[in-house]
């Protein structure tokens, strides 16, 4: 059992067939500090993730969509991973996100999917960063900025066939069909489209968009095309393209059809998240815990204190309905999940004791499966892990 004081949760369990030793130390570790939540990314199973998807991509290369932090599990850290694998593609929201990961991803192609916002167009030559251009409008700056540099300049091209919130709408790809000269300050370098529901397959707009993209490329010169997220690599080969953009499943995220939990999750965990009990106290039958007394001890119960809240990312929606997992065993999530405390019930668990630390992510409390208790997906629940929690690092 912990000692007071604290230690580090154990390691990642091992899985079949992996060493039994100790696996080297995790980077940005330190426990002197009294961290009461970690993040522990393993980032050898990402770049098992990544291998397995390029194995269901036979089409063409697969990406890493590394936008938002790495979906919230640390950019820094899951880009230079992929890249050492292999991986020559990369996907960001925004310049920012694209400027702070370039040093880090020599000669790779890093493409800013929210475009070229006025004014930007310097920041993207510098950086040597591709737009994902989503109007004519950022079409004619980048040709602009093209002639200024004296040289046709990298971008992709975004066709809206279904989404309607970034991309070349009907009208304005009917333009350019007209007027293809348009792209002549451009290095086509791949036409994108981003599926709507891709995680259910029998829904009808999946093989439109396909149609409607494959429409929309052959009126345009021609160019390599991308289509395919996480769940359109499953989709099969009618939405194989020569690059695939997965974020989701590189990180765990369960990328079979739903409804939750769907198909058995046949990418390797990434997340664990663990925090700790900072107290554990008994309580007789007909107390209540939490803000608004929303949950009564039917019994004489333990209630066990964790340094967590919805301060952190970890949602209140979970409020009565989530749990924690220890040596193996769930513990009911009771009360109100407060700002930076979340409590469970340890009745039956006489282990958990001031100091030990409770599974909340991990392989036997999935992603997927918090989500569910938070009303809410795998990419929220991910995204939204605070700074207060330490993030430590399996090395690939
Ligand atoms: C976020 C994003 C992706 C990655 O989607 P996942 O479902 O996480 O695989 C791919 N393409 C675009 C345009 C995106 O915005």
């Amino acid at each position: 059992m912990t000692e007071p004081g604290g230690s580090p949760p154990p390691p990642i369990p091992q899985r079949e067939g992996e060493s039994s030793e100790a696996p080297p130390p995790l980077a940005g570790g330190g426990w002197g500090e009294g961290a009461g939540a970690v993040l522990e990314v393993d980032l050898a199973a990402i770049v098992a993730n990544w291998r397995s998807l390029c194995a269901l991509h036979p089409a063409g290369p697969v990406a890493g969509v590394v936008k938002a932090n790495a979906y919230g599990l640390g950019a820094q850290a899951v880009a230079p991973a992929l890249a050492a694998a292999g991986c020559r593609h990369f996907f960001v929201a925004t310049a920012a996100e694209a400027t702070a990961l370039r040093p880090l991803l020599p000669g790779a192609l890093l493409a800013v999917l929210n475009g070229l916002m006025p004014g930007t167009e310097g920041a993207f030559l510098a950086h040597d960063l591709v737009p994902v251009l989503g109007s004519l409008a950022e079409l004619d700056a980048w040709t602009a900025a093209a002639g200024r540099a004296g040289r046709r300049l990298p971008a992709m091209l975004h066709v809206d066939t279904g989404m309607a919130r970034l991309g070349l709408a009907p009208a304005e790809l009917e333009a350019l069909a007209r007027a293809p000269s348009r792209l002549d300050g451009i290095d086509l370098r791949y036409v994108l489209s981003h599926l709507v529901a891709s995680e259910a397959p029998g829904e009808a707009i999946n093989a439109a968009q396909a149609r409607r993209f494959a429409a929309a490329c052959a009126v345009l010169p021609p160019a390599p095309r991308s289509l395919a997220n996480s769940s359109g690599i499953l989709l099969g080969a009618d939405f194989g393209s020569d690059l695939a953009r997965p974020g989701a499943a590189l990180y765990g995220i369960n990328p079979t059809p739903g409804p939750t939990p769907g198909r058995p999750n046949p990418m390797r965990p990434v997340a664990r998240l663990t925090a700790r009990v900072l107290a554990v106290r008994d309580l007789p039958a007909g107390r209540t815990v939490g803000y608004n007394a929303t949950w009564t001890a039917a019994r004489p119960s333990r209630i066990a204190t964790a340094a967590i809240g919805y301060a952190d990312g970890w949602h209140r929606a979970q409020s009565n309905r989530g749990a924690a997992v220890f040596d193996g065993r769930p513990l009911a999530l009771v009360g109100r999940v407060s700002m930076d405390l979340t409590t469970f019930d340890a009745t039956d668990h006489p282990g958990v004791v001031p100091g030990a630390w409770l599974d909340l992510i991990g392989p036997a409390r999935t992603v997927d499966a918090v989500a569910e208790a938070a009303g809410t997906n795998g990419y929220e629940v991910l995204t939204s892990l605070g700074p207060r929690i330490r993030r430590r690092y399996r090395p690939a």
